[in-house]
């Protein structure tokens, strides 16, 4: 039998994730006096933020007119009307003086000649309620997200913060615990990737900051790492997820690898062609045509290629042009791109086009929380906190995104929902005093932590298995790549659903060659694909019962939005390893915007 040796340690806060989420919630447990436990399994700057290349976004109006309520507007509508606009008010709101803050802490934003913050155009941010895209997006160069992280990650590193901070870096979180009578988040259970072994982590709140999951997909613009952990952790201990069914396709991965090329790119002018040159985007959105949101140009995009306009010689691409622009313009404010389409696809942009299309990007789906960043269930007539629980960034869903995320307003719910989970778990602690259920320590294995702790010393124990972990990942991507898309039908979708049951069936017989303690990637892998499994069959389940089309959900067979029946949010739960649905209202009003009620969609 495999000894597998099980530390414990006793914080009052654990934060998973130590991207620009898990960062901006350290900052403030720090600043609070707390003892914090920051469990990442990458180093902090290696988290998927690195990658983030476009911008944050908030209406300083520095190079035009702009105010945060049409930002707000904008929010509105792009998120199909999902979103709940308490949360996006208030998130808006804090824009300006958050990337002010983060100028202050070192992010060394691009400049306009008079020295003010340089801000760009992104896809679905208008002026005056749709009239015409406007200028809003602050940025680094290419490599905003980069910039953002690391003065987050400095911040932390203040010596009235660090001193409470203990980042467990390597380590991968594989268990919530949650108190048996009350509910209450008590703990974490995880793994430490560098000398094996298991850390029971415990304390008096924990965050989740796990960021995305949308490598269940072939070609996507997410990390290796993102594969929707604190989802899976989540489920398996009893909390419902939100609207999982909304997955966003960034209209522009490089054709073939899925590597993202910032929207930035027409932002700054670049546009759209297909195989007869022609600029498509004119037909499906009139007004702001190659910046429409998200869904909208994906949508155009599959479209062109569904109608045999697509580029290349299986016409499965689209152009994306921006030689035009010139070298002098690409290499000051796109340099990322142009290196990026010359490694990977051999193209120098400055003289022609990428090749574009549709790639997974972004889940809006996620955890529930309410403006405080509070995970909240549902009793069917209210939301109900779950004490000691709390989520930002990607993996939470405030919902501030609804069923579509507008570009640029990612970094900033990072920062913004990030401290505000950082804030109110301290808060919590500090004020409400909650009482520390901590089990007698001689028996603590026997309650907490058991099911996963055996899991793993099966792997440990057994054979290689009947089954090798890489045919099910790649079967996964395959089927999810063609049956839940950009666009989705009901076929599709329950023959998905079946499959993943399968998937499930063949994981129990998956095993593990490497019997090594020290860095056993495949271990963490299995345990990765597992999350991706959990994931996959919440999004599938949920996208096969909403019969609508909404965001990032398109239904070839229910093309219209339907805001009798759908305007509302999905809850998935996991009962005994079954999928059960439940819906609960969008919150339509604000604390002093007026509310945005549903309308058609143009651009
Ligand atoms: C290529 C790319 C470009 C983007 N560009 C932009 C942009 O320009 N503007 C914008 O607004 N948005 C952009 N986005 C979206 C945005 O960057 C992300 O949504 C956001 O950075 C996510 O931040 P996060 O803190 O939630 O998660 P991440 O930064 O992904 O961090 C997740 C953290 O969780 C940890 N973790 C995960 N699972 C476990 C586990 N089991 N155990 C321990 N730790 C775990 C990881 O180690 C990591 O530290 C982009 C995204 C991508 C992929």
């Amino acid at each position: 039998m495999a000894d597998i040796k099980v530390k414990l340690e006793v914080f009052d806060v654990i934060i998973v994730g130590a991207g620009g989420a898990g960062l901006a919630s350290a900052v403030q447990t720090g600043l609070a006096k707390l003892k914090t436990a920051v469990i990442t399994e990458v180093y902090p700057t290696r988290s998927h933020t690195v990658s983030a290349q476009g911008g944050i976004a908030a209406s300083l109006g520095n190079m035009e007119e702009d105010h945060w309520i049409w930002h707000m507007y904008d929010t509105v509508k792009g998120s199909d009307y999902l979103g709940d606009q308490d949360a996006i008010e208030e998130f808006i709101k804090h824009a300006p003086e958050t990337v002010y803050e983060l100028e202050h802490w070192g992010v060394p934003f691009s400049r306009n000649e008079n020295g003010t913050i340089y801000q760009r155009r992104f896809g679905g941010h208008t002026r005056n309620y749709g009239e015409a895209a406007v200028q809003r997006a602050c940025a680094v160069a290419d490599r905003s997200g980069h910039a953002l992280l690391h003065a987050l990650f400095e911040r932390t590193l203040r010596p009235d913060i660090v001193q409470y901070i203990s980042y467990y870096t390597e380590y991968y979180a594989a268990e919530l615990f949650r108190d048996k009578e009350t509910g209450k988040a008590i703990g974490i259970l995880a793994w430490d990737m560098v000398n094996g072994g298991f850390t029971m982590f415990f304390g008096q709140a924990v965050i989740f900051a796990t960021g995305g999951d949308t490598r269940n997909y072939r070609t996507g613009t997410n990390a290796h790492i993102n594969t929707g952990d604190g989802l899976k952790l989540c489920l398996k201990a009893g909390v419902p997820i939100e609207d999982p069914e909304f997955i966003q396709f960034h209209p522009t991965g490089i054709y073939g690898v899925g590597n993202l090329i910032t929207e930035g790119v027409r932002g700054e002018g670049g546009y759209l062609l297909n195989s007869l040159g022609e600029r498509f985007m004119t037909k499906y959105a009139p007004k702001v045509m190659d910046l429409a949101s998200r869904d909208v140009v994906s949508r155009a995009m599959a479209t062109e290629i569904r109608e045999g306009r697509g580029v290349g010689p299986k016409k499965d691409h689209i152009l994306l042009k921006l030689d035009h622009l010139g070298k002098d313009l690409i290499m000051s404010r796109l340099p990322g791109i142009w290196e990026l389409a010359y490694k990977f696809v051999g193209v120098d942009c400055t003289k022609e086009p990428i090749p574009v299309q549709p790639t997974a990007h972004y889940h809006m789906g996620g955890i529930p929380t309410n403006t405080k960043g509070e995970v909240v269930d549902w009793d069917g007539k209210n939301e109900v906190r779950i004490p000691g629980l709390y989520a930002g960034g990607e993996c939470a869903a405030q919902s501030v995104h609804g069923a579509n995320r507008l570009g640029c307003n990612s970094l900033l719910d990072i920062v913004v929902n990030g401290k505000q989970a950082g804030v109110n778990a301290a808060r919590y602690i500090l004020e409400e005093r909650p009482e520390f259920p901590l089990p007698p320590l001689e028996n603590i294995a026997d309650e907490y932590g058991k099911e996963t702790i055996e899991q793993v010393k099966a792997y440990f124990d057994g054979g290689p298995g009947e089954i090798k972990m890489d045919d099910i990942w790649e079967r996964l991507r395959d089927s999810m790549q063609h049956k839940m898309s950009v666009f989705r039908i009901e076929k599709d979708m329950k023959e998905q659903s079946k499959e993943i049951d399968n998937y499930f069936e063949e994981f129990k017989k998956v095993g593990m060659t490497d019997k090594s303690p020290y860095f056993n990637t495949e271990l963490v892998e299995l345990l990765e694909l597992e999350s991706l499994l959990y994931v996959s069959k919440v999004e599938t389940e949920a996208a096969l019962a909403r019969q609508e089309s909404r965001g990032g959900h398109f239904r070839d067979d229910y093309p219209e939005r339907d805001d009798v029946n759908w305007h509302k949010h999905t809850l998935v739960r996991w009962k005994d390893g079954k999928v059960e649905l439940d819906y609960k209202p969008v919150r339509m009003k604000g604390a002093t915007a007026p509310t945005f009620p549903p309308k058609k969609r143009v651009y």
